[in-house]
């Protein structure tokens, strides 16, 4: 991967006025009818924003998660429409793929306001990067991946997310998988550790002194 121009931590974490800085919680590859229900609640129960980067075909399907999420306060950012890499795709293809997950989004939930984007797999060209300022959408990377979605345990996924924050940091985690991984059943176990370790990452990184907000208002 390439280090370009993309956002891997917010810059000014304490920008909101209150002087505590900020972790950022981002959840991709939903909205998954099991597992982002169940992270929706453990969020809500601790009262805290975060940002999913959500795949336009599954937000189709589940307009109601959508609705969920910006009702309860989080951000919904644009992760494509299908999670192809996009470093296979053309400029055509790229472009395609941030426009139609945009509309499906917004079809969703016309409140949604989006902002942000990231690609599949963290794969970034300077095509894509051109691709998601035409959508006007500023380009996401992370800063802490402890790898949740090969399911290493949950105390591996606390561990590292522990290991890990300082101000600004933005974590990634996993609320769904992409198409190209699911089962056609669904699979209701398929983020249990991340939802578990969710629940333990939450209070710690608070006793810390920072505040968990959603990505700020991108100018
Ligand atoms: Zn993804």
């Amino acid at each position: 991967m390439t280090h370009l121009d993309c956002l891997y931590e917010v810059h000014d974490p304490c920008a909101d006025g209150t002087g505590q800085p900020s972790v950022y919680l981002t959840f991709d590859d939903g909205p998954h009818p099991f597992c982002t229900p169940e992270v929706l609640d453990v969020l809500a129960q601790y009262r805290v924003p975060a940002t999913f980067f959500v795949i336009g075909t599954y937000a189709a399907e589940q307009p109601k998660l959508i609705q969920r999420m910006i009702a309860e306060g989080h951000k919904v950012a644009n992760h494509t429409m299908t999670h192809p890499d996009l470093t296979k795709c053309g400029p055509g293809e790229i472009q395609h793929e941030l426009l139609e997950a945009n509309r499906a989004i917004k079809i969703a939930c016309p409140l949604a306001s989006l902002q942000y984007m990231r690609a599949p797999y963290g794969s970034w060209t300077q095509e894509v990067l051109s691709a998601s300022a035409s959508a006007g959408l500023a380009a996401v990377h992370w800063s802490v991946d402890p790898r949740d979605w090969s399911c290493p345990g949950v105390d591996a996924i606390v561990d590292t997310v522990l290991a890990s924050i300082r101000p600004g940091a933005i974590v990634l985690l996993h609320d769904g998988c992409p198409p190209s991984e699911a089962k056609p059943s669904g699979d209701s176990s398929l983020r249990y550790q991340t939802i578990m370790a969710l629940s333990r990452i939450i209070p710690v990184v608070r006793d810390r002194g920072f505040a968990i907000r959603s990505l700020p208002q991108h100018h």
